[in-house]
């Protein structure tokens, strides 16, 4: 950002009251993070508000529907689409009260989202190139019942080279990286100045630190600060956490950067999981249905996170799914309250096998799939040149495979323990008090 830009948004902020030699903190250039927000005059102590901006400032939804010019084409749109239409038609009017800031707005953005097609080949194999596929189709779809219904019919107010696919997939991204809680859904908006704060790398706070708060019984002028988590000496950046249990995958796509490194207090390393009852298995209905008295469908997304174990349900479901032969007598309609709890535990060493070899196979085909090595990722990542979009990609295909390697890990070793565990027909008989605890028939049930 050229500082002369710079400058015109903090006179802005000044103008309207915002910005003043009151309050402990600048917008200021930050080192590879573009701008953010820095302590000035003074340190700041933790949990103080460090600035506060009212609604008149923020460009929201609402000023989208009541806008004189646009308004009348918000009222039925998504929240972010009405948001998004509001923000190109503001950045085409030179004299947008919104200008300075506007033009503060960087103009590229380095989520996945944005990358070429060479730039996505980094992604090859990863279950988040999936992912940036689908983000791009429903902004697609989004944007082509726009055009056909407001901007095309309307060359009197839109000109289509200033609303063109690209800009609206640009701000898209605008508003995915610059909005938090609490302003989201019909209260999403984009708040000048506290949209500046960066995310901090070592912050175990749970979530943003934006806060919104009403003046007064009176005029019920809303505004939205910023509290800063931790307290900050002079002359460094307040930053905030942008989710803590966020993944790699979720902060390249809404933000454009990786959390990697030592210094990580966040699990980012994650794989979702998608198991589904095959419509093909001669027992899907029966399946199905046990699946849906248990709060899952035919198919069920695990996300498993790196060193967090096993999501619940998912053995149960892997189980289910497997469950046939001389052990689907579970699936009788005798045993539908109860089959669940069975499931639990392993139900018998055919089941218990099929539902390894699944998942150490499957690990494997993933594996395979990715370009490049465990330590050949961890190399690139050393490189404190490689550049940001380099580094996303190796951090998403490392982490991805973390998980894979963690889980097939657990189930070869239980495929190499399956012996040792106890199943359902041995659990019924010591249950009934018909075995002791090594296992062995117990001799005096049959004395009498
Ligand atoms: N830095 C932004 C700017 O120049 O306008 C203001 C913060 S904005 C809410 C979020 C964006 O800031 C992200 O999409 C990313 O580009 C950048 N950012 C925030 N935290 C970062 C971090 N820890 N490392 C790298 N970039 C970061």
């Amino acid at each position: 950002i050229a500082t002369s830009r710079l400058d015109a948004f903090k006179t802005w902020l000044t103008e309207q009251g915002v910005l003043s030699s009151n309050i402990p903190v600048i917008p200021q250039q930050v080192e590879n993070q573009g701008l953010g927000i820095v302590a000035k005059g003074r340190s700041v102590a933790q949990n103080e508000d460090v600035l506060s901006v009212p609604q008149e400032l923020w460009m929201s939804v609402a000023v989208a529907r009541l806008h004189p010019t646009i308004g009348p084409f918000c009222q039925n749109l998504r929240p972010w689409v009405a948001l998004a239409l509001l923000l190109l038609y503001e950045k085409a009017m030179p004299s947008s009260f919104w200008r300075p800031y506007i033009d503060i707005l960087p103009d590229t953005l380095d989520s996945p989202l944005f990358w070429s097609n060479e730039e996505l080949m980094q992604l090859e194999g990863t279950q988040l190139l999936g992912s940036i596929s689908g983000y791009l189709q429903h902004v697609d779809s989004e944007y082509t019942t726009l055009f056909q219904e407001v901007i095309e019919p309307n060359p009197g107010i839109f000109n289509t080279s200033l609303f063109s696919r690209d800009l609206f997939l640009w701000a898209f991204g605008i508003l995915r990286s610059r909005t938090f809680p609490p302003l989201t859904g019909d209260e999403l908006a984009l708040v000048p100045f506290a949209d500046l704060v960066n995310h901090g790398m070592v912050l175990n706070m749970d979530g943003p630190s934006w806060e919104k708060k009403s003046s007064g019984f009176f005029d019920r002028r809303e505004y939205l600060t910023l509290r800063a988590p931790i307290s900050v000496k002079e002359g460094e950046q307040i930053v905030m956490q942008y989710g803590k249990v966020k993944s790699n995958g979720k902060l390249a796509v809404d933000y454009g950067f990786v959390e990697c490194g030592p210094k990580t207090t966040a699990i980012r390393d994650s794989f979702t999981l998608t198991l589904e009852i095959a419509e093909s298995d001669r027992f899907f209905d029966d399946k199905i249905d046990i699946a849906e008295l248990n709060g899952l469908s035919a198919i069920v997304y695990f996300d498993l996170v790196y060193e967090q174990g096993l999501p619940d349900n998912m053995l149960p479901f892997l189980r289910l799914i497997a469950l046939s032969g001389t052990d689907a007598f579970l699936l009788e309609a005798l045993f539908r309250n109860s089959v669940w709890d069975h499931l639990q535990l392993p139900v018998s060493r055919v089941n218990e096998e099929a539902v390894c070899k699944a998942i150490v196979d499957g690990c494997h085909v993933a594996l395979t799939s990715y370009p490049s090595t465990i330590d050949e990722d961890l190399n690139l990542l050393q490189d404190i040149e490689l550049s940001p979009r380099l580094k996303i990609a190796a951090a998403i295909r490392l982490g991805e495979k973390r998980v894979l390697q963690e889980l097939q890990l657990l189930f070869e070793t239980r495929l190499q323990e399956l012996h040792k565990l106890e199943y359902y027909a041995e659990r019924r008989l010591r249950n009934l008090g018909l075995m002791d605890d090594k296992g062995d028939l117990t001799p005096w049930v049959f004395e009498g």
